[in-house]
């Protein structure tokens, strides 16, 4: 495995200067179905994943819509499940100039796998969507962010496999993931390789660190306490947010897991009929580019 030292870290020069007049953020999208998430995982065994309805192609859809009427070009991370099920899908998002990114086969963890076992997933993921879109696909997000400094030596499977840049990590400790102490800038996790882990955006609010990048939290948190949260992170960084989030919390209509445990279902389902409409004002509020954009526009080292 790869050795490293925090402190040693090589990050990302930049290209703008902090006080260039746009922000700019990124918005991207972990393209997954709504029975493939870690609040249900013992609830709904993948076994039973073939049988449920498919919603991912209408959400996704959703979401597109929204991207269109507010001029916004995202990064889509999909997983090779939805792409090997969906490859239509995975071409209009491509057609209508967002990129397509990879999430992994089927949002199985990456310290469940071996060295090998993890380039095969990656690299079968990355060719199903390569197929799928007709481009090449170059940036990979590890399901329920779950890069770490346990699992440093996987950036070498991800170079191996063709990948030019990963977004992977939260630089924070959380109840479900978390890699506190990382970088919160892009960095080069790799000496010698031209390839960055662009970290989710973190907070630091009263000693504590807090995501501040989206998702659950941006769902389930007044939009004014999220913006206030980015907008700290982006003092303390100097860079923008980068945002994410999943096609299933725009479906209020989607099947309800009353089995679940209750915080996974509060987890899961609180905020959804509001989701859209906050996120058409922050979009239309607020600068979002693609993430292979933003490293071009941002960084010295264009992801493209
Ligand atoms: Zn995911």
């Amino acid at each position: 495995m790869a050795a490293f030292v925090v402190d040693d870290l090589q990050l990302a020069p930049r290209r703008r200067k902090d006080h260039a007049a746009v922000i700019n953020n990124v918005f991207s999208v972990d393209v997954e179905e709504w029975f493939q998430v870690g609040a249900f995982e013992n609830t709904l065994s993948r076994e039973d994943w073939p049988q449920l309805e498919s919603r991912v192609e209408l959400q996704t859809h959703k979401i597109l819509q929204l991207l269109e009427t507010t001029n916004t070009k995202a990064t889509f991370f999909c997983l090779g499940w939805v792409a090997e099920r969906s490859p239509k899908l995975i071409k209009t998002i491509s057609d209508q100039g967002h990129e397509i990114a990879c999430h992994g086969m089927d949002h199985q963890r990456v310290f469940r796998f071996s060295a090998s076992e993890f380039l095969e997933d990656v690299s079968c993921a990355k060719n199903l969507l390569e197929d799928a879109c007709g481009k090449p696909v170059q940036g990979y997000r590890a399901p329920s962010f779950s890069m770490s400094q346990d699992t440093w030596g996987h950036y070498e499977q991800l170079i191996e496999a063709g990948f030019r840049y990963s977004s992977s990590v939260v630089p924070a400790q959380t109840d479900h993931y978390g890699a506190a102490g990382l970088p919160r800038v892009p960095f080069f996790p790799l000496e010698g390789a031209e390839f960055l882990e662009v970290p989710m955006t973190v907070a630091q609010v009263f000693g504590r660190t807090i995501p501040a990048s989206g998702g659950g939290y941006f769902r389930l948190l007044p939009k004014l306490l999220s913006e206030w949260l980015m907008r700290k992170a982006r003092k303390q960084t100097g860079i923008g947010t980068i945002f994410y989030m999943h096609p299933w919390e725009v479906d209020p209509e989607q099947p309800f897991v009353k089995e679940a445990p209750l915080k996974s279902r509060l987890r899961h389902y609180v905020g959804q009929e509001r989701m859209a409409g906050k996120l058409e004002e922050l979009l239309s509020q607020n600068e979002f580019m693609a993430l292979e954009d933003f490293l071009t526009t941002e960084f010295a080292m264009g992801a493209g």
